[in-house]
């Protein structure tokens, strides 16, 4: 509990709201954010005593009369405003550290971390719970903050959290009770100025462990390997020799225990984002068999190599979250071949040629959007039929009339989708649309 604190919030978003909300009343407390803010929200927030400051220099309205920095996510360590707090040795933590610390009844505690598959993990996680009938709460780095939903937590409830390096980084007591690690590779290097730091920040999800606390960890990724050499806890692996994915079964302690063709998610990469999650229901004694009911029916997490439908035998997949093209590859190596690819999106000056050794799946590549004149290049160069649109929608509607039985449509832009849209669910949500019949 934080009390009688002089507390400085630094961005507001979700989190920032939320974690003021939880303290105010017996804190003074003030959030500093460059963004202007929602009517509703600032007129709750004055309601609460809370001041908000719209400032581009909140480093010039920080000082040493505050106790602590509670820092959003997304601001980055070397912030001016930090690197002050730092110095004057004010404590700088985060929302979902305050939140932890106002949980007061015996919960066990799931995180989920890693550089790719959290969201994918967390949500089937949090799905098999439910549907064992297992009381769970979710929050985290995948919508909801713990601040918000901190005070609703019962006794014996499961807490599950999504977390991203962005929040490890400024933990402190947090502990978990059993952790999942997907995987490791480069990635967010802007925010962390290195690998090494990068990887420093993800062993935070193991803090405070002992043996009575579980690690899932991905044996095959050297990294994350290497990373947990050191830790306390339990560890179980997947992708080792009892737990693995062979002949098309999924493998658990060397017993097949599913064959992908009666599940809808597709690709290696979730596969192993199914052998973590099971292996966390093991852990908590939950019976394979709900998994199995929801891995029957549950077609991804939308816009993630999400199954959309089928036409005339195509079958549709939404992969608009593939930003760039090391993601277009995860999705093209889920498929075995007929593949007729959306391809387009924002110029990144991105490098397409990560994509040649899956080509040969690919039959036609339709570039959309600001890129579209490189990728035409980039497929004539490799001999690979395309047509090219300003939109998605003309794509479609080419598509639609084109493709036959037994092929796939996959959108997986392999680039951002800022040159037309606001965000990349806005992509993916037009897509769904254009096959609504
Ligand atoms: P995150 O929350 O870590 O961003 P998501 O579950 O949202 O991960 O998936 C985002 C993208 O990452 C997916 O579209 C897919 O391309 C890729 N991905 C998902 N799971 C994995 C995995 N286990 N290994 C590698 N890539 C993955």
């Amino acid at each position: 509990m934080i009390e009688n604190k002089k507390i400085f919030v630094l961005g507001m978003a979700r989190s920032g709201y939320e974690v003021a909300k939880l303290l105010s009343g017996k804190n003074d407390i003030t959030i500093c954010d460059s963004k202007k803010q929602g009517e509703n929200e600032l007129k709750e927030l004055e309601r609460l005593g809370i001041k908000f400051i719209e400032t581009n220099e909140p480093e010039s309205l920080f000082d040493e009369s505050y106790d602590i920095l509670i820092k959003n996510p997304a601001v980055f360590p070397y912030n001016a405003c930090v690197v002050k707090a730092k110095n004057l040795n004010i404590p700088v933590v985060n929302e979902m550290e305050v939140a932890f610390h106002y949980i007061n009844k015996p919960v066990k505690i799931i995180g989920v971390t890693g550089s790719n598959g959290k969201t994918t993990t967390t949500t089937l996680i949090y799905e098999v719970l439910k549907r064992a009938g297992k009381k769970v709460k979710l929050a985290g780095n995948i919508g909801t903050p713990l601040s918000k939903i901190v005070c609703d937590i019962n006794e014996g409830d499961i807490l599950l959290l999504e977390i991203s390096d962005h929040q490890l980084i400024d933990f402190k007591d947090f502990k978990t009770d059993i952790s999942v690690l997907t995987n490791l590779c480069p990635t967010h290097l802007d925010y962390h100025g290195s690998y090494e730091s990068y990887k420093n920040v993800k062993h935070k999800i193991f803090n405070h462990h002992t043996n009575t606390d579980i690690a899932i960890i991905n044996k095959s990724n050297y990294d994350s390997l290497s990373l947990t050499n050191d830790i306390l806890s339990t560890k179980k692996y997947f992708n080792n020799d009892t737990n693995y994915i062979k002949n098309n079964n999924i493998y658990l302690n060397n017993k097949p225990i599913l064959n992908i063709e009666d599940i809808v998610l597709r690709g290696i990469h979730n596969y192993e984002n199914i052998l973590a999650m099971m292996l966390v229901m093991e852990t908590l004694n939950i019976d394979f068999k709900y998994a199995y009911e929801v891995l029957k029916e549950f077609k991804g997490v939308e816009h993630r190599l999400e199954y959309v439908t089928t036409k005339n035998g195509v079958k549709y997949y939404n992969d608009s979250k593939s930003t760039n093209p090391t993601s277009t590859v995860t999705a093209l190596k889920s498929f075995d071949g007929n593949i007729h690819l959306i391809l387009g999106g924002m110029e990144r000056s991105q490098d397409f040629n990560e994509l040649n050794p899956y080509l040969p799946k690919v039959k036609k590549i339709y570039a959309i959007g600001e890129v579209r004149n490189r990728i035409v290049e980039y497929a004539n160069l490799n001999n690979i039929p395309c047509e090219s649109y300003e939109t998605l929608k003309e794509a479609m509607a080419v598509i639609l009339l084109n493709t036959t039985s037994g092929d796939t449509v996959l959108l997986s832009p392999g680039g951002a989708s800022w040159d037309q849209y606001a965000k990349f669910e806005d992509r993916g949500q037009e897509f769904k649309d254009l096959l609504k019949d």
